[in-house]
């Protein structure tokens, strides 16, 4: 037997143990007859395991073994050595032309040698001991490596393996050195496998923004557990990048630690992508403004600051005036362009506010005051952005803002300040659009009631707290019935009656009065319908008011239609009344849509007369055939300041245009002789009734004897 380690190149460890067990009984006693033979083949003996051959100087074979058959198992034995591959010669014949000028050289080389088993792996070394006595030839060992090929590739190819895994693997040993270190991890922190190598990772691998989850890591890999978590890294190159990773302690069978295998994936690209969608959480998709949600983090967070800085936080509700008009007149296309227009020229002109979308045409500017600049400032420069027109799609269209000013206290919140600046907004609007305002106490106060009142009042038709009045329009001077005109009213639960001139502005903004303005016509219209029936009164009509947001709505001709149609009334019998200024926003598209609806037979008339800015221009082109007196011009009759020669004038216009003219709100005898004198047709107050719910009504109408059996006229 024969145990000998074998050493490589200039390895110091043995890289294999050769154990060979042979009867060599003869042989030996044979070779120590043969002397100089015997100790040629000891020699080899100890460097061959599989074979040999000898060569002298001129590569002729002098001496060769291959073992039996029957003695190993390996392939070699069935190397018919001298009828190689011509390639594999050529390289025998190269390692052969190496060593053979130079005594003691060795080459070897590993040759994939097909057999009749198969290709198998064979280690060759030759080595010219020409020089030396004993041999005096050039040995040929050759060994079959194919076990050990196998294990290397394997090795090599689990090492591929690992390389071509996008995610960086890292073996640490019990210490926190790296004993493992794969291409991707080369390629994410940028140091090479060999700086790596015997580094404690957490030199090289450490989160740099918490040390939370290193020493957790720690923790958990210690109880033998894996933990998974991310965090950031710090590159070779300084940059920073986010990654996920897990690290799990290996453990051979026996349960005896091995290495802690870290995998680290980088998320960059997924951190890209919740940033963008964090980005679009709070950001608005139309305009790329911070959004409502970002606004009110950002207004917190500069409030929570200005507490302590003492300084002036000015926040901005601006509105664009009738947007709507735009919106639902030229179209969504042309609406989106606008704010989108808008957006650009308020970042133009404001580059140092913080500019949001709060919805819809509504957007808020966060500006820090300038330490000696007026509040409203930065209001003037908003208006200024809306000076010159906006020409998009070939329209030009001439736009103007109002806006809200609120300047932050130091007991303010976000939501108050807000509310605040959404309340001076709606001021500047009362107060003519086109304009800022200021927020004060007072506006906190309607603020309030206002906001409350909203919400209620989208249940309130549900809940059917809604109810129509009616009150009697008079023909002049004989009091004969001639109609009636509709008054809604809300029966709040807690405030009681609420006034139309409260919640119809309300209904306008929230774009209930679409809803709303459906169900009175509908209401409205078959009551006419009912006191036709009972009463002597089949040629009364029915007034009805309508909004602008009525007025420029393309559901309004349909249910004018369906109204009619429910309870067969003639298109005649109603008049839709509507104000001069609910058609001042978009006087053309106003007009165009009062005439399509005048086409199918009802009536209109121009409520509250008198107190508007149109021109009598516009009166021309308007399909009117009611004109209604306002009650300012109908109460100061009869006083020092008499306004008859005005009524007057508005009758005799009312002649000369063929329209009818109606006085509201006619409470004294003294004002009917007025307005008798004046020749005035009609006239409706609280003279005769205050507008009555239904039934009130409906006794009212019996009182005066015009029940169906009784048919007399009013005296
Ligand atoms: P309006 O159309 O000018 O209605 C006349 C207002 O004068 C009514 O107020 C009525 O109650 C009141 N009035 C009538 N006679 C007299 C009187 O002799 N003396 C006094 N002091 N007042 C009198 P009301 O009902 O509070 O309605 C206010 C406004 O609300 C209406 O003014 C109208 O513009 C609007 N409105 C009422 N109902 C509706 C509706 O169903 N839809 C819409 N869009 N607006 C409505
Ligand atoms: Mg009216
Ligand atoms: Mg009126």
């Amino acid at each position: 037997m024969d145990v000998r380690p074998l050493i490589r190149g200039a390895e110091l460890e043995p890289y294999a143990v050769v154990s060979t067990l042979r009867d060599v009984t003869d042989r030996v006693e044979a070779e120590r007859q043969l002397g100089v033979a015997g100790r040629r083949r000891d020699l080899v003996m100890l460097k061959s395991v599989d074979g040999y051959r000898i060569l002298d100087a001129q590569g002729a074979v002098i001496e060769a073994y291959t073992p039996l058959e029957s003695e190993s198992e390996t392939a070699a034995k069935l190397i018919p050595f001298e009828t190689l591959p011509d390639a594999d010669r050529a390289v025998l014949v190269g390692m052969f032309k190496a060593v053979r000028g130079h005594p003691g050289a060795t080459r070897s080389s590993d040759l994939l040698i097909r057999t009749r088993v198969g290709a198998r792996w064979f280690e060759f070394s030759m080595t010219n001991h020409l020089n030396s006595p004993e041999v005096c030839g050039i040995i040929v060992n050759f060994r079959d490596v194919t076990a050990r090929k196998a294990a290397e590739r394997a090795v090599i190819f689990q090492a591929r393996l690992l390389d071509a895994a996008g995610q960086a693997i890292i073996a640490t040993d019990a210490r926190g050195r790296i004993a493992f270190w794969n291409q991707a991890a080369t390629h994410m922190y940028g140091w090479t496998q060999t700086e790596a190598l015997g580094r404690f990772v957490a030199d090289l691998v450490a989160p740099v923004d918490s040390t939370a989850a290193s020493d957790d890591l720690a923790e958990r890999v210690a109880a033998g557990l894996s933990w998974t978590g991310d965090f950031r890294v710090r590159r070779r190159d300084g940059t920073v990048i986010p990654v996920i990773a897990t690290s799990t302690p290996v453990f051979d069978d026996d349960g005896t630690f091995l290495a802690v295998v870290g995998v680290t994936t980088d998320i960059t690209d997924r951190k890209v992508t919740e940033d963008e969608l964090a980005r679009r959480a709070t950001h608005d998709d139309l305009t790329g403004l911070p959004n409502k949600v970002h606004l009110v983090k950002h207004l917190d967070v500069l409030l929570t600051g200005a507490r302590k800085d003492r300084t002036e936080i000015d926040v901005l509700f601006v509105d664009i005036d009738r947007f709507k008009v735009v919106n639902d007149g030229i179209g969504h296309v042309v609406g989106d362009q606008v704010l989108r227009a808008v957006t650009r020229r308020l970042v133009r002109h404001l580059p140092d506010a913080f500019i949001a979308r709060f919805g819809g045409d509504e957007f808020v500017i966060v500006h820090p005051r300038q330490p000696d600049a007026a509040p409203d400032a930065t209001a003037d420069r908003v208006l200024d952005v809306f000076r010159a027109p906006f020409v998009l799609d070939g329209l030009e269209l001439h736009l103007s803002a109002s806006i809200g000013i609120a300047y932050a206290s130091p007991t303010d919140t976000s939501e108050t300040l807000l509310r605040d600046a959404d309340a001076a907004m709606y001021k500047a609007k009362e107060n003519g659009r086109a304009q800022s305002c200021l927020f004060d106490r007072v506006l906190r106060e309607r603020a309030r009631s206002r906001l409350d009142l909203e919400g209620e009042l989208r249940h309130a038709l549900d809940r059917d707290e809604l109810e129509v009045y009616y009150q009697p329009i008079l023909a002049l001077p004989a009091l004969r019935v001639a109609g009636f005109e509709a008054l809604i009213r809300w029966n709040h639960p807690a405030r009681g009656v609420v006034s139309p001139d409260e919640f119809i502005p309300l209904a306008e903004e929230t774009g209930l009065i679409i809803p709303i303005g459906e169900w009175v016509l509908d209401s409205a219209v078959h009551q006419l319908g009912v006191w036709q029936q009972d009463f002597a009164l089949a040629d009364a009509g029915m007034a009805v008011n309508i909004a602008t947001g009525q007025i420029l709505s393309s559901s309004l001709n349909r249910a004018v239609e369906s109204a009619l149609q429910g309870a067969r009334i003639p298109a005649s019998k109603l008049t839709l009344e509507i104000t001069e200024t609910s058609i001042m926003g978009d006087i053309e598209r106003s007009i165009r849509s009062l005439r399509t609806l005048r086409e199918t037979g009802i009536h209109l008339a121009i409520d509250d007369f008198g107190t508007g800015y149109s021109s009598l221009a516009y009166l021309k082109r308007l399909p009117v055939d009611v004109l209604k007196i306002d009650r300012s011009f109908v109460s100061d009759l009869g006083t020092r300041f008499d306004d008859r020669p005005l009524v007057e004038a508005i009758t005799m216009l009312g002649e000369t245009l063929k329209l009818r003219v109606v006085a509201e709100g006619v409470e004294t005898a003294a004002q009917l002789e007025t307005l008798n004198e004046a020749r005035c047709p009609f006239a409706q107050g609280y003279l005769w009734s205050r507008p009555l719910p239904a039934t009130a009504l409906s006794g009212w109408l019996t009182e005066q004897g015009l029940s169906n059996s009784a048919g007399r006229g009013l005296t």
